[in-house]
């Protein structure tokens, strides 16, 4: 059995993926129900496209196609992605409660247990597996797993208790504010604050005081944020103390009411930040995903991405080899993999900080940026990095779609189950001998030819394409031997 601590958005997602590839993983929450803390507005990049193989965006009201955002924003500056022949900056705005509650829903269909009230308070590793003290509503107990996964957020006891170090920085700097409110000064989305002009929304308004902003994410719901670089965090955060932090950063008063309709109402605020990476991401038998094993500024809202496709990467391959078909490296691919990806985060997070900060040179540095960002293929740029399609796994074939995320051909059978598939553009007589030694593991699916991205894509389970060629089919057995295992053995008929 497969322990997992933590039932936040990563540990269900991972409860899913293992579900999916038959495992029955047991959930260990804290929280004795699901939290209702605002986090999360939305998903960006490659996560949501993710979500669309599963078949799990209609459910979070994402529609039948991933919507690419038309622009968005890096460093607080707008970021035109309207030129971009293939936008590759996914969007699905949803709140996580919302998401967690998708995903707990989810995961009881498929089984998973879920234990709310129980918390991991202790490990111990041997041979087979680890011994994981877990306190419930009855008290101490001990569960034995083959394997535990901390998905236990940036606090992670799993990591503490792994003894796993978590490298990095952490700032004192900047208070930041945000609250639900109403705003008797909108017209028509614009914000008239007198003696300061209109504010449009969605869009930084940055002063040498701090950044304010006002945006309906939810409809109905207008959310006004500040950012201020000096200010002092005391007392009770309250609607008062916000209309002063905008005061300061705008040098106007905007009235501010308190937030109208039904809540949960944001009111809320946070000093400095954390920008880590878990000094490994797996200890004998225990690994780490999702904020446990990073933690970043959520300048572009990089976290789920980072972490959900962490879930489907790791699910997969924690099946396989407790099923006995893993090659003997794949474990291990789960962090050559899923690291690069964390560090390409942390560094983008802290360059988006960096241009969002205080000073005249700042300034000048964001006029600067500001006019490479007009820019067709800086705009791109920017776009495959805030996707997290920005880096390539390590695969046999250098043909362009292996080590790549698929590019989105719809909802596709096995894919939604979590499962390898072959996709096969070009009825190719071949192919089916080679697919016959993997049938219990992987799944052909024929495609149209005009829907064709090669002649035979292999794609893994977390949506990464293994393999992909047109004509021959060298190196296809190779690259399913590498991911899948060795290929059954006919039984002789005599
Ligand atoms: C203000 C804010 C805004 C954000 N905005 C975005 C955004 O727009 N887009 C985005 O992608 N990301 C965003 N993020 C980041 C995102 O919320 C996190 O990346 C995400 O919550 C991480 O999920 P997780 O499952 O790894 O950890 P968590 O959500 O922290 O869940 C961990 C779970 O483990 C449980 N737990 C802890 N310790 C134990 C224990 N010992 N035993 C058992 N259970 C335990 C906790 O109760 C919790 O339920 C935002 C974060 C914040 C704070």
């Amino acid at each position: 059995m497969i322990a997992i601590a933590g039932g936040g958005p990563n540990g269900l997602m991972l409860a899913c993926e293992l579900a999916l590839a038959g495992e029955r993983p047991v959930v260990l929450e804290r929280l004795t129900e699901r939290s209702q803390e605002p986090k999360a507005n939305g998903m960006v990049g490659q996560v949501v496209r993710l979500l669309h193989q599963r078949g799990l965006l209609r459910r979070l009201g994402g529609g039948d196609v991933p919507f690419r955002a038309p622009g968005f924003f890096f460093g607080m500056l707008p970021l035109d992605l309207s030129g971009l022949e293939d936008n590759p900056l996914t969007i699905l705005p949803v709140p996580q409660r919302r998401l967690e509650q998708v995903l707990e829903e989810r995961a009881l269909e498929l089984g998973v247990e879920i234990r709310r009230g129980h918390e991991v308070a202790g490990l111990t590793q041997h041979d087979r597996g680890v011994d994981v003290e877990v306190t419930g509503p009855q008290g101490k107990y001990a569960l034995n797993a083959e394997f535990l996964v901390g998905a236990d957020g940036g606090r992670s006891t799993v990591r503490k208790l792994a003894g796993i170090d978590f490298p990095g920085v952490s700032t004192e700097k900047g208070v930041n504010r945000a609250a639900h409110v109403t705003l008797p000064g909108l017209v028509d989305g614009q914000l008239e604050v007198p003696g300061f002009g209109r504010i449009p929304p969605g869009v930084h308004t940055r002063t040498e005081h701090g950044v304010f902003l006002h945006i309906e994410l939810e409809p109905g719901k207008p959310l006004v944020v500040t950012i201020e670089w000096d200010a002092v965090d005391d007392g009770p955060m309250t609607l008062d103390d916000l209309r002063q932090s905008v005061r300061r950063v705008l040098g106007a008063d905007v009235p501010i009411g308190p937030p109208a309709g039904d809540g949960p109402h944001l009111l809320r605020r946070l000093s400095g930040g954390n920008s880590r990476i878990a000094e490994k991401y797996r200890s004998g038998r225990v690994f780490l995903i999702g904020d446990a094993a990073h933690v970043h500024s959520a300048n572009g809202g990089p976290g789920l991405n980072l972490g959900l496709q962490e879930a489907a990467n790791l699910g997969w391959k924690l099946a396989a080899h407790r099923q006995g078909w893993a090659p003997e490296d794949l474990l291990d691919t789960y962090e050559t993999e899923r690291r690069p990806a964390a560090e390409r985060v942390v560094m983008h997070t802290q360059a988006q900080s960096a241009l969002a900060g205080p000073g005249p040179e700042v300034t000048a540095l964001r006029e600067f940026f500001a006019e490479l960002m007009t820019k067709v293929d800086v705009a791109g740029h920017i776009a495959l990095t805030m996707a997290g399609s920005d880096i390539r796994y390590r695969t046999g074939t250098d043909h362009p779609l292996a080590g790549r995320f698929l590019p989105d051909i719809g909802e596709i059978g096995g894919l939604r189950d979590a499962r390898p598939v072959l996709l096969d553009f070009a009825r190719n007589t071949a192919l089916k001998d080679i697919a016959d030694g993997w049938r219990d593991r992987v799944d052909v699916v024929e495609l149209a030819w005009d829907e064709r991205l090669a002649d035979v894509v292999l794609v893994r389970p977390d949506g990464y394409v293994a393999w992909a060629g047109d004509g021959v089919l060298s190196g296809l057995r190779e690259e399913l031997a590498a991911w899948f295992g060795r290929p059954r053995t006919l039984t002789a008929v005599s």
